[in-house]
């Protein structure tokens, strides 16, 4: 007869290796899927950050009730180590702004200064118009533009290509002598709301206050200046860049049952643009990685690896959070199995895509293959596995060697809103806010479950 304590340890271990078979997998699925439709977490989770908190830029006392709001949530769900870990990050206000189209017609003109930018002085800048629909258009006029207002009017070709418009604007008319730039909105398709987002200057030039129009605004001042009409336009911007203010990073966790050292990061950032609600950007991304661990905590499963939330702050201007917690934990970078950022909308995920960026072609494809080894548990969500990016908060620390997961999301209209006064509550839908709490908590006890890794 085997000693009592033997045979428990034998008991346990059957009990852990049935754990994570791909029955049990399937199974658990189920129950985070079910568990997820009942009760409907991230969706209501999200109705209360929109809709009692609001919109969150760096430094307002918005982001700093969501932050709080995001610790008593973790706790409410049984998380373990909840805290705030503290970073300075910029702190930009927008103040008053608005521009009127002078001439040829007199109209008051939608837009939204650009993250960063400098402001007008009181009285804003009145000057001529020049629009251009690339760099290339921009170089050819060269001096041409001292003294004016340069309009960027680029159609939308998808946001990597479109986006340098928008960083990079200012700096490029700026070295040409223009007094102002302003920039089509990012984005497919508008209804007359212009859109918001970071841009930089270049110290090789002067700082010219800069802003967004709306596709309506921008195709009509190019179609004047087609028909040789002169246009000229008043902008004024109140915009200002304040000290650094305190900020923090929000960490909770699932602690491992067997392998707590090793970690699996779910993570969404907190802040957003000061506009809207921020729901698409990024409040959709904070709630699933909150959810995921509530629904596998509430339904009593067990990960064997540590599974840590982190909810990041300013990520849309100035990256503090992600690099100040790859500065905080790169003695412990070694023991992220991978770090899953979501930041692209509530609409249903499509792609979890693998990171690596300094790995070989042939270690890319072997931790895909293995990555792939879940595909069986995730079944129920038909998700694909695939190398790719991962998100911006997490680029710190995947540079580092970490493995990143990007949780990319259907966003068939997520450009159309985000950034904007229309990224609201209103255009979530529950159902696919409980299918990705449970899509990620699946792939996060999942994987959990497993020996794998990635470098
Ligand atoms: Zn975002």
């Amino acid at each position: 007869m085997l000693p009592a304590r033997f045979l428990l340890t034998c008991l346990t271990a059957v009990c852990l290796s049935a754990q994570s078979s791909p029955d049990a997998l399937r199974a658990a699925s189920e129950r985070l899927r079910a568990e997820a439709s009942r009760t409907h977490g991230a969706y209501e989770d999200l109705a209360w950050l929109c809709d009692r908190i609001g919109h969150r830029l760096s430094g307002s006392p918005q982001l700093d009730q969501a932050i709080a709001w995001a610790q008593s949530r973790m706790k409410a769900a049984g998380l373990v180590n909840v805290h705030a870990e503290p970073v300075m990050v910029p702190h930009w206000v927008r103040g008053q702004e608005s521009a009127e189209l002078l001439e040829p017609a007199r109209r008051p003109l939608n837009i939204l200064g650009l993250g960063g930018s400098i402001g007008t002085p009181k009285e804003g800048v009145t000057a001529d118009v020049v629009v251009v629909g690339s760099f290339d258009e921009l170089e050819k006029l060269g001096p041409a533009v001292k003294g004016k207002i340069v309009l960027y009017d680029v159609p939308f070709k998808g946001y990597g290509h479109t986006v340098a418009y928008r960083h990079a604007g200012a700096a490029r008319a700026a070295k040409f002598g223009a007094v102002a730039s302003l920039v089509r909105s990012v984005g497919p398709v508008s209804l007359d709301t212009p859109h918001t987002g970071v841009m930089d200057y270049d110290p090789a030039y002067p700082k010219i206050p800069t802003a967004a129009v709306t596709i309506e605004a921008a195709t009509q001042l190019h179609r004047m200046q087609d028909r040789g009409e002169r246009i000229r336009l008043r902008l004024q911007m109140g915009a200002q860049t304040l000290p650094d203010a305190p900020s923090a990073n929000v960490v909770g966790e699932l602690r491992g049952s067997e392998k707590p050292e090793e970690v699996i990061i779910l993570s969404g950032h907190l802040d957003s643009w000061d506009v809207g609600q921020g729901a698409q950007d990024d409040g959709a991304g904070v709630v699933f990685s909150m959810e995921a661990a509530r629904l596998i905590q509430s339904l009593g499963l067990k990960p064997k690896r540590t599974i840590r939330v982190v909810l990041w702050t300013n990520e849309e201007n100035g990256l503090r959070g992600g690099l100040g917690y790859r500065d905080a934990h790169r003695a412990e970078l070694k023991d992220i199995v991978v770090a899953v950022e979501s930041d692209s909308g509530s609409e249903r995920v499509k792609t979890f895509s693998l990171d690596l960026p300094k790995a070989s072609a042939q270690a890319k494809a072997d931790a895909l293959a293995s990555l792939k080894s879940l595909s069986q548990a995730m079944e129920a969500f038909g998700a694909e596995f695939r190398l790719g990016g991962s998100g911006a908060d997490v680029s710190p620390i995947v540079a580092e060697g970490v493995p990143g997961i990007g949780m990319h999301h259907a966003a068939t209209h997520y450009f159309d809103i985000h950034h904007t006064h229309a990224d609201t509550f209103d255009k979530v839908s529950r159902d696919d806010m409980d299918f990705n709490a449970a899509a990620l908590a699946t792939f996060a006890y999942a994987l959990a479950q497993t020996d794998l890794k990635f470098r």
